[in-house]
Protein backbone atom coordinates (compact mmCIF):
# COMPACT_ATOMS: atom_id res chain seq x y z
CA UNK A 1 0.00 0.00 0.00
CA UNK A 2 1.10 3.28 -0.53
CA UNK A 3 1.15 6.64 1.58
CA UNK A 4 2.49 9.64 1.11
CA UNK A 5 2.80 12.27 3.60
CA UNK A 6 2.74 15.61 1.81
CA UNK A 7 3.33 19.41 3.10
CA UNK A 8 0.16 21.09 1.52
CA UNK A 9 2.32 24.10 0.86
CA UNK A 10 4.01 21.74 -1.75
CA UNK A 11 0.72 21.24 -3.81
CA UNK A 12 0.83 23.48 -7.07
CA UNK A 13 -2.83 24.37 -7.48
CA UNK A 14 -3.04 26.02 -10.44
CA UNK A 15 -0.55 23.92 -12.10
CA UNK A 16 -1.34 19.72 -11.02
CA UNK A 17 -5.42 20.52 -10.29
CA UNK A 18 -8.41 21.05 -12.56
CA UNK A 19 -9.32 24.59 -12.05
CA UNK A 20 -11.42 25.70 -8.91
CA UNK A 21 -14.20 27.86 -8.81
CA UNK A 22 -17.61 28.54 -6.63
CA UNK A 23 -18.92 28.75 -10.42
CA UNK A 24 -18.66 25.13 -10.75
CA UNK A 25 -21.15 24.31 -8.18
CA UNK A 26 -24.13 22.80 -9.74
CA UNK A 27 -22.19 21.62 -12.56
CA UNK A 28 -24.01 18.36 -13.84
CA UNK A 29 -20.98 15.86 -14.76
CA UNK A 30 -20.92 13.08 -17.10
CA UNK A 31 -17.96 10.31 -16.51
CA UNK A 32 -16.26 8.22 -14.67
CA UNK A 33 -17.82 7.23 -10.98
CA UNK A 34 -16.15 6.89 -8.03
CA UNK A 35 -17.22 5.74 -4.74
CA UNK A 36 -17.03 7.59 -1.63
CA UNK A 37 -17.08 7.97 2.02
CA UNK A 38 -16.86 11.05 4.15
CA UNK A 39 -15.31 11.19 8.02
CA UNK A 40 -14.59 14.15 9.96
CA UNK A 41 -13.62 13.66 13.53
CA UNK A 42 -11.71 14.89 16.37
CA UNK A 43 -7.90 14.17 16.10
CA UNK A 44 -4.05 15.67 16.27
CA UNK A 45 -2.10 16.13 12.85
CA UNK A 46 -1.71 18.65 10.56
CA UNK A 47 -1.16 18.32 6.58
CA UNK A 48 -2.18 15.63 3.85
CA UNK A 49 -1.79 12.12 3.10
CA UNK A 50 -2.51 10.02 0.06
CA UNK A 51 -3.08 6.56 1.20
CA UNK A 52 -3.15 4.33 -1.74
CA UNK A 53 -3.49 4.80 -5.71
CA UNK A 54 -6.69 6.02 -7.11
CA UNK A 55 -9.28 3.76 -9.03
CA UNK A 56 -12.78 3.70 -8.15
CA UNK A 57 -12.69 4.68 -4.12
CA UNK A 58 -11.71 7.62 -2.35
CA UNK A 59 -12.54 8.57 1.67
CA UNK A 60 -12.22 11.23 3.04
CA UNK A 61 -11.12 11.01 6.47
CA UNK A 62 -10.24 14.78 8.31
CA UNK A 63 -9.08 15.20 11.57
CA UNK A 64 -9.39 18.51 13.71
CA UNK A 65 -8.16 19.29 17.10
CA UNK A 66 -9.38 21.77 19.88
CA UNK A 67 -12.83 21.87 18.56
CA UNK A 68 -16.62 20.53 19.51
CA UNK A 69 -18.30 17.43 18.82
CA UNK A 70 -21.03 19.58 16.37
CA UNK A 71 -18.61 21.65 14.73
CA UNK A 72 -16.54 18.90 13.46
CA UNK A 73 -20.00 17.43 12.14
CA UNK A 74 -20.94 20.40 10.59
CA UNK A 75 -17.48 20.48 8.74
CA UNK A 76 -18.02 16.84 7.13
CA UNK A 77 -21.47 18.33 5.70
CA UNK A 78 -19.32 20.48 3.95
CA UNK A 79 -17.36 17.80 2.00
CA UNK A 80 -19.38 18.25 -0.83
CA UNK A 81 -19.50 21.64 -1.44
CA UNK A 82 -15.90 21.95 -1.51
CA UNK A 83 -15.16 19.56 -3.58
CA UNK A 84 -17.76 20.51 -6.44
CA UNK A 85 -15.80 24.12 -6.94
CA UNK A 86 -13.98 21.82 -8.78
CA UNK A 87 -14.57 21.84 -12.39
CA UNK A 88 -16.15 18.30 -13.99
CA UNK A 89 -16.42 17.08 -10.70
CA UNK A 90 -19.58 16.63 -9.15
CA UNK A 91 -20.08 15.18 -5.38
CA UNK A 92 -23.41 13.78 -4.46
CA UNK A 93 -25.24 12.36 -1.41
CA UNK A 94 -23.61 12.43 2.42
CA UNK A 95 -21.69 10.23 4.92
CA UNK A 96 -21.31 6.50 3.59
CA UNK A 97 -23.21 6.93 0.31
CA UNK A 98 -20.94 9.43 -1.57
CA UNK A 99 -20.33 9.05 -5.75
CA UNK A 100 -17.89 11.55 -7.21
CA UNK A 101 -18.58 11.35 -10.86
CA UNK A 102 -15.53 12.76 -12.85
CA UNK A 103 -15.05 13.95 -16.18
CA UNK A 104 -11.09 13.68 -16.56
CA UNK A 105 -9.89 10.94 -14.23
CA UNK A 106 -6.34 11.90 -15.13
CA UNK A 107 -6.65 15.23 -13.69
CA UNK A 108 -8.79 14.12 -10.64
CA UNK A 109 -5.46 13.19 -8.07
CA UNK A 110 -6.27 12.90 -4.80
CA UNK A 111 -3.63 15.33 -3.75
CA UNK A 112 -6.11 18.01 -5.07
CA UNK A 113 -8.94 16.97 -3.26
CA UNK A 114 -6.61 16.67 0.01
CA UNK A 115 -5.20 20.53 -0.54
CA UNK A 116 -8.59 21.75 -1.48
CA UNK A 117 -9.93 20.78 1.55
CA UNK A 118 -7.03 21.52 4.15
CA UNK A 119 -7.14 24.97 2.76
CA UNK A 120 -10.68 25.55 2.93
CA UNK A 121 -10.66 24.19 6.26
CA UNK A 122 -7.47 26.01 7.89
CA UNK A 123 -9.07 29.49 6.74
CA UNK A 124 -11.68 28.73 9.74
CA UNK A 125 -10.36 30.93 12.72
CA UNK A 126 -11.23 28.65 15.16
CA UNK A 127 -9.24 25.60 13.35
CA UNK A 128 -5.68 25.67 14.21
CA UNK A 129 -4.85 21.88 12.89
CA UNK A 130 -6.53 19.60 10.06
CA UNK A 131 -5.10 16.34 9.24
CA UNK A 132 -6.84 15.10 5.71
CA UNK A 133 -6.54 11.56 4.87
CA UNK A 134 -7.18 10.54 1.18
CA UNK A 135 -7.81 6.98 1.31
CA UNK A 136 -7.98 5.15 -1.94
CA UNK A 137 -6.87 2.00 -0.93
CA UNK A 138 -9.31 -1.08 -0.69
CA UNK A 139 -8.58 -2.62 2.40
CA UNK A 140 -8.20 1.09 3.87
CA UNK A 141 -11.43 2.49 2.52
CA UNK A 142 -13.29 -0.90 4.20
CA UNK A 143 -11.81 0.24 7.75
CA UNK A 144 -12.90 3.94 7.13
CA UNK A 145 -16.12 2.80 5.78
CA UNK A 146 -17.33 0.66 8.72
CA UNK A 147 -15.63 3.23 11.44
CA UNK A 148 -17.86 5.85 9.85
CA UNK A 149 -21.11 3.81 9.64
CA UNK A 150 -20.64 3.70 13.38
CA UNK A 151 -20.05 7.00 14.07
CA UNK A 152 -22.67 8.20 12.04
CA UNK A 153 -25.08 6.21 13.23
CA UNK A 154 -24.36 7.38 16.66
CA UNK A 155 -24.72 10.99 15.87
CA UNK A 156 -27.83 10.32 14.16
CA UNK A 157 -29.37 9.78 17.33
CA UNK A 158 -31.62 12.14 17.92
CA UNK A 159 -31.52 13.95 21.52
CA UNK A 160 -33.69 16.70 21.22
CA UNK A 161 -37.33 17.12 19.86
CA UNK A 162 -38.88 20.14 18.25
CA UNK A 163 -40.47 21.11 20.90
CA UNK A 164 -37.04 21.54 22.92
CA UNK A 165 -36.13 24.92 20.53
CA UNK A 166 -37.90 27.58 19.01
CA UNK A 167 -35.81 27.93 15.83
CA UNK A 168 -35.16 25.43 13.08
CA UNK A 169 -32.86 25.98 10.07
CA UNK A 170 -33.65 26.25 6.42
CA UNK A 171 -31.50 25.09 3.88
CA UNK A 172 -31.28 26.13 -0.08
CA UNK A 173 -28.13 24.51 -1.29
CA UNK A 174 -30.57 22.44 -3.47
CA UNK A 175 -31.10 25.75 -5.58
CA UNK A 176 -28.22 25.30 -7.40
CA UNK A 177 -30.47 22.58 -9.36
CA UNK A 178 -33.52 23.37 -7.84
CA UNK A 179 -34.98 26.86 -8.07
CA UNK A 180 -37.34 27.50 -5.06
CA UNK A 181 -36.31 24.83 -3.00
CA UNK A 182 -35.74 24.67 0.50
CA UNK A 183 -35.72 21.98 3.12
CA UNK A 184 -36.69 22.87 7.12
CA UNK A 185 -34.66 21.13 9.17
CA UNK A 186 -35.44 20.31 12.71
CA UNK A 187 -34.19 18.35 15.95
CA UNK A 188 -36.73 15.41 14.46
CA UNK A 189 -36.81 15.89 11.50
CA UNK A 190 -33.24 15.69 9.39
CA UNK A 191 -33.33 16.76 6.19
CA UNK A 192 -33.92 14.02 2.81
CA UNK A 193 -30.04 13.98 2.61
CA UNK A 194 -29.10 13.23 5.91
CA UNK A 195 -27.97 16.15 7.53
CA UNK A 196 -28.96 16.69 10.64
CA UNK A 197 -29.75 19.80 12.92
CA UNK A 198 -26.85 19.97 14.98
CA UNK A 199 -24.86 20.03 11.77
CA UNK A 200 -27.17 22.60 10.66
CA UNK A 201 -26.99 24.85 13.47
CA UNK A 202 -22.93 24.33 13.71
CA UNK A 203 -22.77 25.02 9.88
CA UNK A 204 -24.69 28.07 10.10
CA UNK A 205 -22.73 29.61 13.19
CA UNK A 206 -19.02 28.89 11.73
CA UNK A 207 -20.45 31.01 8.73
CA UNK A 208 -18.50 29.55 6.04
CA UNK A 209 -21.49 28.50 3.70
CA UNK A 210 -24.07 31.11 3.08
CA UNK A 211 -27.34 28.48 2.41
CA UNK A 212 -27.99 27.62 6.10
CA UNK A 213 -29.98 30.06 7.85
CA UNK A 214 -31.58 29.93 11.20
CA UNK A 215 -36.27 30.14 11.30
CA UNK A 216 -38.16 30.90 14.34
CA UNK A 217 -40.38 28.49 13.99
CA UNK A 218 -43.36 30.37 15.64
CA UNK A 219 -46.86 29.36 17.59
CA UNK A 220 -47.39 26.05 17.13
CA UNK A 221 -50.77 25.14 15.00
CA UNK A 222 -50.02 21.25 15.34
CA UNK A 223 -47.35 20.37 17.03
CA UNK A 224 -48.17 16.23 16.41
CA UNK A 225 -47.69 17.05 12.45
CA UNK A 226 -45.09 19.79 12.54
CA UNK A 227 -46.37 22.63 11.41
CA UNK A 228 -45.54 26.04 12.77
CA UNK A 229 -46.88 29.19 11.71
CA UNK A 230 -43.04 30.85 11.28
CA UNK A 231 -42.23 27.86 8.82
CA UNK A 232 -45.04 28.06 7.10
CA UNK A 233 -44.52 31.91 6.26
CA UNK A 234 -41.00 31.59 5.65
CA UNK A 235 -41.46 28.23 3.10
CA UNK A 236 -44.75 30.33 1.47
CA UNK A 237 -41.76 33.65 0.99
CA UNK A 238 -39.65 31.13 -0.70
CA UNK A 239 -41.91 28.91 -2.50
CA UNK A 240 -45.02 30.61 -3.73
CA UNK A 241 -46.71 27.41 -4.45
CA UNK A 242 -46.54 26.02 -0.76
CA UNK A 243 -49.04 27.19 1.85
CA UNK A 244 -48.52 24.89 4.19
CA UNK A 245 -45.91 22.45 5.53
CA UNK A 246 -46.11 19.90 8.08
CA UNK A 247 -42.79 18.27 8.60
CA UNK A 248 -44.21 14.68 10.27
CA UNK A 249 -46.51 14.24 6.91
CA UNK A 250 -46.52 12.61 3.75
CA UNK A 251 -50.27 12.70 2.61
CA UNK A 252 -51.31 16.04 4.11
CA UNK A 253 -48.55 19.07 3.12
CA UNK A 254 -45.58 16.65 3.20
CA UNK A 255 -41.91 18.87 3.40
CA UNK A 256 -40.26 19.46 -0.33
CA UNK A 257 -37.77 16.89 -1.04
CA UNK A 258 -34.42 18.44 -2.50
CA UNK A 259 -31.48 16.62 -4.71
CA UNK A 260 -30.12 13.68 -2.17
CA UNK A 261 -32.95 11.99 -0.80
CA UNK A 262 -31.43 8.75 0.47
CA UNK A 263 -35.48 7.25 0.51
CA UNK A 264 -38.61 8.15 -0.67
CA UNK A 265 -41.63 7.20 1.01
CA UNK A 266 -45.13 6.91 -0.96
CA UNK A 267 -48.61 5.94 -0.52
CA UNK A 268 -49.95 2.89 -1.37
CA UNK A 269 -53.75 3.66 -1.61
CA UNK A 270 -55.02 -0.14 -2.03
CA UNK A 271 -53.24 -0.68 1.56
CA UNK A 272 -53.93 2.88 3.13
CA UNK A 273 -50.39 2.56 4.20
CA UNK A 274 -47.00 3.79 2.73
CA UNK A 275 -44.20 2.12 1.10
CA UNK A 276 -40.63 3.38 1.62
CA UNK A 277 -37.96 2.69 -0.90
CA UNK A 278 -34.19 3.55 -0.92
CA UNK A 279 -31.68 5.06 -3.54
CA UNK A 280 -30.04 1.86 -4.57
CA UNK A 281 -32.75 0.02 -4.76
CA UNK A 282 -33.25 -0.46 -8.15
CA UNK A 283 -36.10 -2.60 -8.95
CA UNK A 284 -40.19 -1.61 -9.11
CA UNK A 285 -41.83 -0.02 -6.01
CA UNK A 286 -46.13 -1.74 -5.66
CA UNK A 287 -47.11 1.90 -7.33
CA UNK A 288 -45.32 0.66 -10.40
CA UNK A 289 -42.81 3.63 -10.54
CA UNK A 290 -38.65 2.70 -9.53
CA UNK A 291 -36.90 5.60 -7.25
CA UNK A 292 -35.08 7.43 -10.14
CA UNK A 293 -39.30 7.72 -11.19
CA UNK A 294 -40.54 8.56 -8.55
CA UNK A 295 -37.59 11.11 -7.60
CA UNK A 296 -38.33 13.11 -10.59
CA UNK A 297 -41.66 13.31 -9.96
CA UNK A 298 -41.15 15.38 -6.18
CA UNK A 299 -37.60 16.60 -6.61
CA UNK A 300 -37.97 20.41 -5.40
CA UNK A 301 -42.18 20.06 -4.62
CA UNK A 302 -44.19 19.75 -2.21
CA UNK A 303 -46.04 16.15 -3.64
CA UNK A 304 -48.90 15.05 -1.62
CA UNK A 305 -48.66 11.41 -1.54
CA UNK A 306 -44.87 11.28 -1.44
CA UNK A 307 -41.68 12.74 0.10
CA UNK A 308 -37.95 12.33 0.21
CA UNK A 309 -36.33 11.39 3.67
CA UNK A 310 -33.23 10.43 4.96
CA UNK A 311 -31.98 7.44 7.03
CA UNK A 312 -31.32 9.62 10.36
CA UNK A 313 -35.36 10.79 9.71
CA UNK A 314 -36.23 7.04 9.43
CA UNK A 315 -34.47 6.39 13.19
CA UNK A 316 -36.21 9.77 14.40
CA UNK A 317 -38.90 9.56 16.95
CA UNK A 318 -40.73 12.14 14.26
CA UNK A 319 -40.49 9.85 11.67
CA UNK A 320 -44.41 10.46 9.80
CA UNK A 321 -45.32 10.57 13.26
CA UNK A 322 -48.72 12.94 11.91
CA UNK A 323 -49.57 10.08 9.73
CA UNK A 324 -49.42 7.04 11.87
CA UNK A 325 -45.33 6.59 11.44
CA UNK A 326 -43.82 3.27 11.36
CA UNK A 327 -47.31 1.62 11.97
CA UNK A 328 -48.25 3.06 8.44
CA UNK A 329 -45.15 1.17 6.60
CA UNK A 330 -46.49 -1.94 4.64
CA UNK A 331 -43.44 -2.23 2.28
CA UNK A 332 -39.88 -1.56 2.57
CA UNK A 333 -37.06 -2.04 0.02
CA UNK A 334 -34.81 -4.96 0.22
CA UNK A 335 -32.16 -2.88 2.07
CA UNK A 336 -34.22 -1.27 4.50
CA UNK A 337 -35.84 -4.28 5.48
CA UNK A 338 -33.12 -5.48 8.55
CA UNK A 339 -31.90 -1.93 9.40
CA UNK A 340 -35.37 -0.72 10.11
CA UNK A 341 -38.16 -3.16 10.19
CA UNK A 342 -36.90 -5.14 12.95
CA UNK A 343 -36.56 -1.96 15.46
CA UNK A 344 -39.76 -0.79 14.21
CA UNK A 345 -41.74 -4.82 14.85
CA UNK A 346 -45.02 -3.43 14.14
CA UNK A 347 -44.65 -3.00 10.43
CA UNK A 348 -43.63 -5.52 7.99
CA UNK A 349 -43.37 -6.08 4.40
CA UNK A 350 -45.88 -7.79 1.47
S1 LIG B 1 -31.48 18.18 0.22
FE1 LIG B 1 -32.05 19.94 1.48
S2 LIG B 1 -30.64 19.90 3.22
FE2 LIG B 1 -29.77 18.58 1.61
S3 LIG B 1 -28.39 19.94 0.47
FE3 LIG B 1 -30.40 19.99 -0.57
S4 LIG B 1 -31.47 21.76 0.32
FE4 LIG B 1 -29.77 21.27 1.69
Amino acid sequence: MLERFIDPTKIRVEEDCVEVDEKYVGERVEGFKIRGVELAEIGEGDGVEIIGDLRNLMGIHVLVSEISEETVQALESLFGEIINRMKGVEYKFRKGNVEITVSDLERFKPECVGKLIYDALKRIPAIRSVRVRIICDEKEFKKLAEKAEKIHREREKIRISDLDVDIFYACTSCQVYLPNHVCVISPERPSPCGTTYIEAKAAYELKIVGYYQPVKKGMAIDELRGEYKGINEFVRNINGEVNRLKLHCVLDSPPLTGNYAEAIVFYIPEKDGFGVVDRNYKGKTPVGLTFSELEKIILGRQVKGFVGVSRAYMNSEGFLRGEGGWKRIVWVSPNLRNRYIITHSDSHDD
